[in-house]
């Protein structure tokens, strides 16, 4: 956290098997002042998510309020489930300059940034990076390696991967995970330099005496 400056919504997407949460989960260890936006669903939890922690778990009703109280950044119907970041998950640490990570998917990502990259309170702080992998080949072979899952839900997976991955220009940064360490190295020094924008500074970082 830094008073002086306001924090960044750091939008993170990429496909499944683009090593997109090992490399978030990363980066939450390496810096401080750098917290996940916890996002609401209306999807079933899995083995060992806990709510509030890896997501809001929400009915259809419940989320359904939310959107009439207009209280999202965005949302999304995401595989036939409803995903959705609360304003009251970025408002507040941004204003205090913490640093909130949002893993969202293409579509809220565009969505955020068609309704506030000319807003004056969040458009400022809106950063965006794409995690790809070094190949289609290898995101097959990616998903393959998780072993579980049926043929069936691999194949759409991958389709959706393939789509999403047509998405990678529409972000401003791009890091492609091929090796772990160096992609790992590679957030790491962008979240370094995005820390220095001058545009989110509410003051001088210096003494100006
Ligand atoms: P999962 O169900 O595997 O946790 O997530 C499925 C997809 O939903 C991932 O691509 C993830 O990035 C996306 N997602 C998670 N939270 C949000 C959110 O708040 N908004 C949007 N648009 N997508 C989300």
């Amino acid at each position: 956290m830094n008073e002086k400056r306001y924090g960044m919504i750091l939008i993170v997407s990429g496909p499944s098997g683009s090593g997109k949460s090992t490399l978030c989960n990363a980066m939450f260890k390496e810096f401080t002042g750098l917290e996940f936006s916890v996002s609401c669903t209306t999807r079933a939890p899995r083995g060992g998510e806990r709510d509030g922690v890896e997501y809001h778990f929400l009915s259809r009703e419940q989320f359904e309020k939310h959107i009439r109280q207009d209280d999202f950044l965005e949302y999304a119907n995401v595989h036939g489930n409803f995903y959705g970041t609360l304003k009251s998950e970025v408002y507040d640490r941004t204003e205090r300059g913490t640093d909130v990570l949002l893993d969202i998917d293409v579509q809220g990502a565009l969505s955020i940034r068609k309704r506030f990259a000319a807003d004056p309170v969040f458009g400022p702080r809106l950063e965006s990076v794409f995690i790809a992998p070094p190949s289609y080949t290898e995101l097959e072979r990616r998903l393959r390696g998780r072993g579980t899952d049926a043929e069936e839900s691999i194949l759409k997976r991958l389709a959706n991967s393939k789509h999403e991955m047509t998405f990678w220009r529409e972000y401003q940064y791009v890091i492609v995970n091929g090796e772990l360490t160096e992609a790992q190295q590679a957030f790491s020094h962008l979240i370094h330099s995005l820390r220095t924008k001058s545009a989110r500074y509410k003051e001088a970082p210096f003494h100006e005496a």
